[in-house]
């Protein structure tokens, strides 16, 4: 994880850069742009705000949002470009911060869907249930205590809660509190 970790604060980095950006140009701008890319900012501002708390929570929505957010900008830019005179040369660096934000976002979205993919994966394999018992005998077991541990996978019966394994005529073991 310490590597997402510093993609995070790449991004934050990224978007503080995108807004400041975002916002000295605007005032370069005058009337119908100006106010038209006011109210752009403001839905970035909310997006980026709503994306940039996800991603500190490994969420692969946030991920497709920020994504979103950064070819938003660079279609803003080129939108920019093509109705006012303003010089957007002077904004190079908002252009090279909103395509490497945004093939930056791709790429962590496809690593948090492999991501989630390896632990469900992990989950059904070594760890079906809560509790483990054996078809052959009388007790149920954490699947952390050395009995559980010797359970065949051939003899594994799983159960999800205490109870279950009750009903199925278990009684719990000394590794169960
Ligand atoms: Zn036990």
């Amino acid at each position: 994880m310490g590597g997402n970790k510093f993609i995070v604060f790449v991004m934050y980095i990224a978007l503080l850069v995108a807004f400041l950006g975002l916002i000295s140009m605007i005032f370069d701008l005058h009337r119908f742009a100006f106010y038209l890319e006011f109210l752009i900012l403001l839905v970035l501002f909310l997006i980026g705000i709503i994306a940039a708390i996800g991603i500190s929570h490994n969420m692969r929505w946030a991920w497709i949002l920020l994504a979103l957010f950064f070819g938003f900008v660079f279609l803003n830019m080129i939108f920019i470009k093509a109705i006012t005179t303003a010089n957007i040369n002077y904004f190079m660096h908002l252009i090279v911060v909103a395509v490497a934000g945004f093939f930056i976002s791709l790429f962590s979205i496809e690593k948090e869907k492999v991501e989630a993919a390896e632990e469900e994966t992990v989950t059904k394999i070594f760890t079906p249930g809560k509790y483990i018992a054996s078809k052959t005998g009388t007790k149920f077991h954490s699947p952390k205590c050395d009995w559980g541990k010797k359970v065949k996978k051939i003899n594994a019966v799983w159960f999800n809660t205490k109870e279950e394994a009750k009903e199925a005529g278990y009684k719990a073991d000394d590794c169960i509190r």
